[in-house]
């Protein structure tokens, strides 16, 4: 009998997603298709340490007005133009009229606060480019700001010194990056976001109701489950050390997407001893490294932290694993990108290149030095 696996790396399939509940199209006949596609010299990095037009470097005016201070580290600040406020009107749905009509056209008011995470003051020092003790600062300063919007009664609760007290209890925050410009990304000055809101949002909210069911139905946890499975078979991974687990996951839709797991079932940031964040931060590192010397580019991507709501429930504690999910758009070259149009928008995501093949490519890559510092 031929092995399963393999007949899969040559008949278009659908791969199951247990944390979305979702499915992708893989076609990897498809890869074997000619590629006219150019080959580009490496984009060597001309951006200067400091920019005296960047709002973010250090001692510079942003745009409402205020001056960052000169810091040495990371800096926060509240996003001068941030996309959920504090302060607003309130708002209560009508009750009575057309039933029909309130259930067609529902809202819900969301506050929060959005902050920007200066990495550090360097202008053109990104993750990839960064010693580990500078990335253990930025889990150091994520972690801050997570355990000072927990409610006061959770024994992680600390306020933060520097950072405006919450004023409302929070039900979420998703701590994010949005890297280069094919992410609409405009400042090339390293720095994540921090979206903190009173509502759960979709994504996190899919994916804890699907581990909270897969808790009930196995008594145990679906991403401990997933890191035991690739352990195994080692046909996906990209990058492990003791404590973390990268991974093109099974199920990935963008061609070279890593999900990033705790290997010890950890809810959140603050579980985090001093070996696990320093082996994240190893783990960062690795992956934003393999990135950019894959294409020899400065590479894009959305990347961000699913952890446990800060009102989190019993029950959602138990179910939350924290994980990082890297989502670069690139699938060529350092310009050719892949979309997600057509029938992706209309049926379902779709890829060619496998997960395996994806993972191949980035385990084979040199993640000790960056291509930039090559040149
Ligand atoms: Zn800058
Ligand atoms: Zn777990
Ligand atoms: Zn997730």
């Amino acid at each position: 009998m031929a092995d399963a696996g393999k007949i899969l790396d040559d008949i278009s399939h659908r791969r199951f997603n247990p944390l979305r509940n979702s499915w992708v199209l893989v076609s990897p006949h498809r890869t074997k298709r000619p590629w006219q596609g150019q080959h580009e010299a490496p984009s060597k990095s001309t951006l200067p340490e400091y920019d005296a037009g960047c709002y973010l470097c250090p001692g510079n005016a942003r745009a409402a007005g205020d001056s960052n201070p000169k810091y040495q580290s990371t800096f926060v600040f509240v996003n001068d133009y941030s996309a959920v406020k504090e302060e607003q009107q309130d708002y209560t749905a009508e009750v009575g009229g057309d039933e029909k009509s309130s259930f067609l056209l529902q809202a819900e008011a969301v506050k929060g606060i959005c902050f920007v995470i200066c990495f550090n003051p360097k202008h053109n020092l990104t993750l990839a480019d960064l010693p580990s003790p500078s990335i253990i600062s930025i889990i150091q300063t994520w972690t801050t700001i997570y355990r000072s919007h927990l409610p006061p009664t959770n024994p992680h609760y600390l306020p933060a010194p520097n950072t405006p007290t919450p004023t409302s209890q929070y039900s979420y925050m998703q701590i994010f990056e949005n890297k280069g410009v094919a992410m609409g990304c405009s400042n090339p000055h390293p720095h994540g976001q921090i979206w903190t809101t009173t509502t759960l949002p979709e994504e996190p909210s899919l994916e804890l109701l699907s581990m909270s069911t897969y808790r009930k139905k196995h008594n145990s946890c679906l991403l401990c489950d997933y890191v035991s499975t690739e352990t195994e078979k080692r046909e996906r991974i990209v990058f492990e050390n003791a404590l973390w687990l990268a991974v093109v996951p099974w199920w990935a839709i963008w061609p070279f997407e890593i999900l990033l797991l705790s290997k010890p079932c950890k809810a959140c940031l603050p579980q985090l001893g001093e070996s696990e964040v320093s082996g994240l931060a190893e783990a960062i590192s690795q992956i934003t490294k393999r990135y950019d010397n894959l294409f020899e580019t400065s590479f894009p991507y959305s990347m961000g932290i699913h952890q446990a709501p800060l009102d989190a429930t019993e029950e959602q504690k138990l179910a939350s694993h924290l994980h990082l999910h890297f989502y670069p758009p690139l699938l060529r070259s350092a310009t050719v990108r892949k979309f997600l149009v057509g029938y992706e928008m209309l049926a379902e995501p779709q890829r060619d290149i496998t997960p395996e093949q994806a993972a191949v490519r980035l385990r084979a890559l040199s993640g000790v030095r960056c291509y930039r510092q090559a040149l």
